[in-house]
């Protein structure tokens, strides 16, 4: 890369956040960055801010101000506080942001930064579930490139011929089948939070570690593939690979199955983004495969893990499904993390949220919001019912 690029990390202290601003640390001479936010961790974004120089660090809890701007005095960096001021950070036309919010609280600073028209890299899955179509059209109609971080999908953006989607038959994302993938039904009945986040392959932020292991995280993957990549609902499958080594693997009509590799490290599609269409240099393990030795493959078990299930009828289903499956489980991860509701009651309380709220499809971004909103005050109502 060349000229020194301008670059924004939404969600700038989580874990997709540290993996981004690691390999940004790492080339000083290739970025500038522009803006940092974070929704309560003062001193994570403070210390990131000071480390990069960044012009802007946004904090989302207005409360938080003061502090913020103490662990900043001394620096060229400007700090604001609230929603409407990561809105506001998202939209300062950065030439690379990188969309790390967790939950649909990113659906804002998200569309934001697609009306810039510039690269969105996205992490925040939540936001394309909840808004798939609406997001989709406004990155058309502002020339933005949206690239997939999520690993599965930056695997299928790598194998995916984007001239021929008609050529493609099939997509098969992986998963790794969480911790829990060999566990019985009686002993997921007693699942600890510490348990859930547990990742076997990976290390991430505890909602998405929570919905790895209640293979929701897989069934929020289906809708976004199916917003990301332009086939029928039916062309999309799931395979469990426990050893994450394959992340994604696309099918063609004449039996060509590409597949992307590599060590489970979120940096290596967060740097496929980050120097699209070039690619950059990283620090990660590269794949060994004789040391790996072997590959398995086995199929989803729905039964034990409804939770995808869940999500499949959402997406077939459409309209304002996605939406409120997200906001429900939203609730319920929250829920359970507070240890307020047993492990097996996450996809219940999904599914009965799903089930008896049926509104109208939204169109407009605020109809989402409203939708989720509504989705999320519903589901309170059944945690209570639920709650240990
Ligand atoms: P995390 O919990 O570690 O970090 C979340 C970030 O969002 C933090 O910076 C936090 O301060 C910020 N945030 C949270 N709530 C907010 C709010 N209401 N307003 C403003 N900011 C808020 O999460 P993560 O694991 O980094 O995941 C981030 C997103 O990336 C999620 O959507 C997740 O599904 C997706 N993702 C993560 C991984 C991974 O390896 N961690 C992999 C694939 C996709
Ligand atoms: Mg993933």
């Amino acid at each position: 890369m060349n000229a020194r690029r301008t670059v924004s990390i939404l969600g700038a202290t989580g874990s997709v956040g540290q993996s981004t601003l690691d390999l940004i640390e790492r080339s000083p001479s290739s970025f500038e960055v522009i803006a940092l936010t974070a929704k309560q961790d003062v001193s994570g974004l403070a210390a990131a801010a000071r480390r990069v120089n960044a012009r802007h660090a946004v904090i989302a809890d207005e409360t938080l101000i003061e502090p913020l701007r103490e662990a900043l005095v001394g620096t060229g960096t400007r700090v604001a506080a609230g929603e409407a001021a990561i809105v506001e950070a998202a939209s300062l036309g950065a030439d690379w942001t990188m969309a790390a919010i967790v939950g649909c609280a990113g659906l804002r600073p998200v569309m934001a930064a697609l009306r810039g028209g510039r690269t969105v890299a996205l992490a925040n899955k939540e936001a394309l579930v909840s808004a798939g179509h609406i997001m989709m059209r406004t990155a058309a109609d502002s020339g933005a490139t949206l690239l997939p971080v999520d690993s599965e999908h930056n695997a299928i953006f790598q194998c995916f011929d984007r001239a021929r989607p008609a050529a493609i038959r099939r997509i098969i994302l992986t998963a790794s089948g969480g911790p829990f993938r060999a566990a019985s039904p009686e002993a997921m009945r007693s699942v600890t939070p510490s348990q859930a986040v547990a990742h076997p392959n990976w290390s991430m932020g505890a909602k998405i570690s929570v919905d790895s292991a209640t293979l929701m995280n897989k069934g929020l993957e289906l809708i976004e593939a199916y917003h990301l990549f332009p086939l029928e609902p039916e062309a999309f499958d799931v395979v469990v690979h426990p050893q994450s080594v394959i992340h994604s693997l696309v099918e063609y009509v004449d039996g060509s199955v590409l597949a992307q590799l590599g060590a489970p490290d979120m940096r290596i599609p967060i740097a496929h983004t980050l120097a699209y269409p070039e690619r950059m240099n990283t620090p990660c393990e590269r794949l060994d495969l004789v040391s790996i030795s072997r590959l398995d493959f086995e199929a989803p078990d729905e039964e034990r893990f409804p939770a995808l299930a869940l999500a499949k009828a959402a997406l077939k289903a459409g309209g304002a499904k996605p939406a409120i499956l997200n906001a429900a489980n939203e609730v319920a991860v929250a829920s359970f993390l507070d240890s307020a509701i047993a492990f097996l009651d996450i996809a219940r309380i999904a599914q009965e949220t799903v089930d008896n709220f049926d509104p109208p499809a939204p169109a407009l971004l605020d109809e989402v919001l409203e939708i989720d909103g509504e989705a999320r005050r519903r589901a309170e109502q059944i945690v209570r019912k639920y709650r240990l």
